[in-house]
Order: C-alpha cells, then sequence, then structure tokens
C-alpha cells in the first residue's frame, strides 16, 4: 500500500521549458541579443544531451556549467560570452517558478493522502527558492537532494538515499512521479517503487515495462493514487 509519493520536480512540478524561456529572453535582453525560438530550441536539444551525459557519468555537473552556453552560441553562431550567459542563466532561472498545469491542484489533493517529497538533480537552494515561490513548498514533507555528495538521479544510491530518508516507510510503500524515463522511471523501478510516467510531452509511444502507470496530465494522477 503506497503511504508516502516522491515528485521529480522540473517538467512535472514546475514547468521548466518555461522558465528557462523566460530567463534566456530576459538574459538575451541583458546582452542585447536577438531571441527567437530557434535559440530555445537549440538550448533544449543541448542541454538535454549534456544532463543524459551527467546521468550516465560521462561528464560532472561543473562540466556542463562551463559548455552549455558556448555550444549553444556555437551552434547558433552567435558571438557572445557563453561564461557571462551561463552566470546570467543560472541567476535568473530561480526567479522563475512556474507550476505545470494542475500542479498546486495535485499536491493539495496527495497531501491529503499521503507524505510528498520531492527528488531532483538541481541545486538544493535552487529548489527552495522555486518551490516556495510557486507556493508548492507548505505540502512537501521533504527535499531529497544528495548533490552535495555528488549523487544523482537515475544512480542507485540515489534512491537507495530517498528510502532512507522517507522511513520507516519502504520502497514497496513509495509511489515515483516524474517525467525522464531515463533519470526517474529506470532509477525508480530499480529499487522497486510503483512508478507514474509523466508523459510531459504528450509524446505518442508506447511507455517502457519500467513505466507501472503513464498520464499525460496531471490530473490523471487522482485516478490511480
Ligand atoms: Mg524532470
Amino acid at each position: 500500500m503506497i503511504q508516502s509519493v516522491l515528485l521529480d520536480i522540473d517538467n512535472t512540478l514546475l514547468d521548466f521549458n518555461k522558465s528557462a524561456k523566460e530567463t534566456i529572453k530576459c538574459a538575451f535582453n541583458e546582452l542585447m541579443l536577438k531571441f527567437s525560438e530557434e535559440v530555445f530550441d537549440t538550448f533544449l536539444r543541448v542541454n538535454n544531451s549534456l544532463w543524459r551525459k551527467i546521468e550516465k557519468k560521462e561528464i560532472t555537473r561543473q562540466q556542463l556549467h562551463s559548455t552549455r552556453w558556448w555550444i549553444i552560441f556555437d551552434e547558433l553562431k552567435i558571438n557572445a560570452d557563453g561564461e557571462k550567459m551561463e552566470r546570467l542563466f543560472l541567476s535568473n532561472l530561480e526567479n522563475y517558478a512556474i507550476p505545470v498545469d494542475g500542479a498546486l491542484d495535485l499536491v493539495g489533493y496527495l497531501s491529503g493522502k499521503y507524505k510528498l517529497y520531492t527528488a531532483s538533480n538541481a541545486p538544493y537552494a535552487q529548489q527552495v527558492k522555486r518551490l516556495t515561490l510557486s507556493k508548492i513548498m507548505p505540502f512537501i514533507n521533504g527535499i531529497l537532494n544528495f548533490e552535495a555528495q555528488g549523487i544523482n538521479k537515475p544512480q542507485r544510491q540515489f534512491f537507495e538515499q530517498c528510502v532512507k530518508a522517507m522511513s520507516p516507510v519502504t520502497s514497496d510503500g513509495i509511489a515515483f512521479i516524474g517525467d525522464s524515463l531515463s533519470a526517474d522511471m529506470k532509477g525508480g523501478k530499480s529499487v522497486g517503487f510503483t512508478t507514474v510516467w509523466f508523459n510531459y510531452e504528450g509524446k505518442d509511444v508506447v511507455p517502457p515495462d519500467t513505466c507501472d502507470y503513464t498520464v499525460k496530465s496531471l490530473s490523471e494522477i487522482k485516478n490511480i493514487l
């Protein structure tokens, strides 16, 4: 029987894509660069590919920060300072906390039945600020983040630490909701969580068997939990 629910943050509770877009527009304005949809699409592609590399331990988080905007500017043939852009991007991102449709309603509903925790690879202070801004914070019993120990999703250790922090509940009493098939579903299944894949992009795909349930909107989760 499910007793606790673990929630991913970016593109599950908070709309990272919308927040990132606003942040980039604002930073481009400051750097007097012209924003376009192509800029945002390139950001998403490069950023996702770098995060997959972090998940596979091919690069470190620091390497993402030191290369991300240089790669994007290079691809877009924009002559600008990638280091300065990265700084602006990081410092502005925490000021945008746009909830995914139905996120507040969902945490209100779930908190009446379960203890709620978040599981994210994003920096701890940034998560606290964004969850507070979005008014989600009061519903959360604990923010689980092991960044300081260099442990990230989908490492098995990350999820083992989660179970420890959620004690005395054991993994068969934990449901995990997240948008990433690699970081969330695969990792969560490896320790025996009940997994709920939030198909954030509404992709037309057959979910892998690491997903016990699949939803395309957060409101559908009320039919499951
Ligand atoms: Mg996510």
